[in-house]
């Protein structure tokens, strides 16, 4: 028993969940009692029962003034309804509290057999949490194209990967790969790769490379033991995570901790799998290992340390849930699982070791708006966005028609980003959204008062939808050339 549990028990908000939650976190509640780690449990409600109470955002006040106050949460996993306008539980708690890190750890386990046993894997996945196409700002760019914004910040980018190098010194690790797809996207995916290059030469002491995010999911498949950190983008972050829990034994097996400056919340990545709610059946391990990971951020490191050592002796011992053993007979239910768990408490794995772990230390972060500075920037043109049922060859004439003589002429027209006028000669499937590519003729900087008389031009014939600005930021494009643009 270390210092700080015979001190004052450590407030928790303690959210049971949806479907298979209160089992799982039961299980994991249970457990962490039993080490005597002394945490005063908040319970509050998430979820499926909130929305249908009226509540659009499925997490009430009094939950988040909890968390607020506790500053960590342990989570059961919340019912996302399925229909329109309702944003999911999880996501709003993970804006709510910026919880900008999701770290995601998978390690081989004892007798949780997988095509690659014995392989060693020990990774860990660390996810950008609230950037990238998450932000959710998507719209209807005309009745039949949608669109979803992919921002990606500098603050953003620097937060995550200090705290992927942190995170590697904390679990004493070697090496932290970046896996962007910055080859495509330069302008957002490749952010955080120059971020990431830039911050490396800070951590010496860690290896650090980066793969392409498609390469990485290869290399995952094809020898995963060669990876220890990995940081990434959101969506990418999504996709990795799910496929390294699948190389270690499934979603039964994988906990994970979203990490913010102001509050922490550590839960199962599976969801509330409701065809297994109530049957005592499903595996808790997941959660069990959330809640070590909850213990490890408020420093009760021996008491994390003694429910590793019962778990990995428990699974050693041949105890397992069906995910594990199947409907043959040998497979306990989720309550003598926790119990035999629990009855290992104090046992220290002979053959598989826990690891040993440092406070992770949280990179210093400020809510005021980080702006980057560059030292001269220009406005150069605009993309205006149009909705129109004309083929390229006749909306190409019509826009050049309406706005020629002006200070902004027309240099490409594209369609889902690629040129189709000037005609290219290369057939193009076209849509009926439209992006009108305008740059600045004279040697001037491009002004708002130009932008808006192009936009009253073109509204006379064409409906426009919205526009982005043509910056250059210390003599280099800030935008993207169009597939086919020169
Ligand atoms: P799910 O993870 O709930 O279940 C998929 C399957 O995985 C289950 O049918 C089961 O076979 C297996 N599984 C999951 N957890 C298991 C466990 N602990 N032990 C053994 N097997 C387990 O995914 P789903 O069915 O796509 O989603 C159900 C609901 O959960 C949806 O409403 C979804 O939005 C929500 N969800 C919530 C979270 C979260 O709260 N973080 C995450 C994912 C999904």
């Amino acid at each position: 028993m270390n210092e700080q549990s015979n001190a004052t028990a450590v407030p928790v908000t303690l959210i049971n969940g949806d479907g298979i939650g209160p089992e799982v976190t039961g299980s994991a509640r249970r457990i962490v009692d039993a080490t005597g780690a002394r945490i005063a449990w908040e319970e509050r409600e998430a979820g499926a029962e909130i929305f249908k109470r009226g509540d659009p955002s499925g997490v009430p006040q009094d939950t988040i003034d909890s968390i607020a106050r506790t500053r960590v949460a342990l989570k059961g996993p919340l019912e996302t309804p399925v229909g329109f306008g309702e944003k999911s539980a999880n996501v709003t708690l993970r804006k709510l509290f910026e919880t900008y890190a999701n770290i995601r750890p998978a390690r081989e386990l004892p007798a949780v057999v997988t095509p690659y046993t014995g392989r060693g894997i020990d990774l860990v996945v660390i996810r950008e949490n609230v950037e990238d196409l998450y932000a959710g700002i998507e719209h209807m760019q005309t009745p039949g194209v949608g669109q979803c914004l992919k921002l990606i910040s500098r603050k953003g980018c620097e937060k995550i990967v200090r705290l992927a190098f942190e995170f590697a010194r904390a679990e004493g690790r070697k090496s932290v790969a970046c896996a962007t797809k910055s080859n495509i996207m330069k302008l957002t995916e490749g952010l955080l790769k120059r971020t990431f290059e830039e911050i490396a030469p800070e951590y010496p002491d860690i290896e650090s490379w980066h793969v392409i995010v498609d390469n990485c999911a290869h290399q995952l498949v094809k020898r995963p033991e060669q990876f220890d950190v990995i940081v990434t983008t959101n969506m990418n972050g999504d996709i990795l995570s799910d496929l390294t829990s699948g190389l270690v034994g499934g979603l039964g097996f994988a906990p994970s901790a979203n990490i913010g400056t102001e509050a922490s919340i550590f839960e199962a990545v599976h969801g509330s799998a409701p065809k297994y709610a109530g049957k005592d059946t499903i595996n808790p391990t997941a959660m069990i290992g959330a809640a070590v990971m909850m213990l490890h951020h408020i420093g009760l490191f021996d008491e994390a340390s003694a429910i590793e050592n019962a778990l990995l002796v428990t699974l050693e011992s041949g105890v397992a849930t069906r995910d594990v053993l199947g409907d043959g007979g040998a497979a306990v239910g989720t309550t003598a699982f926790t119990d035999a768990i629990i009855g290992n408490l104090g046992q220290v794995s002979p053959s598989w070791q826990a690891r040993e772990y440092r406070p992770l230390i949280l990179p210093p972060s400020s809510p005021d708006p980080v702006a980057v500075h560059p030292a001269n920037r220009r406005l150069v043109g605009v993309d205006v966005f149009l909705e129109s049922g004309l083929l390229p060859l006749e909306l190409g004439p019509s826009v050049e028609r309406l706005t020629a003589g002006g200070p902004l002429q027309l240099k490409v027209v594209t369609n889902r980003g690629t040129v189709v006028y000037p005609p290219t000669g290369t057939p193009t499937d076209c849509v009926d959204a439209y992006q009108c590519r305008f740059l600045g003729t004279g040697t001037d900087e491009v002004d708002d008062a130009q932008i808006a008389a192009l936009l009253t031009a073109l509204a006379a014939e064409h409906r426009w939808g919205h526009i982005e600005k043509l910056h250059e930021f210390d003599g280099e494009p800030a935008f993207t050339k169009a597939q086919g643009e020169s």
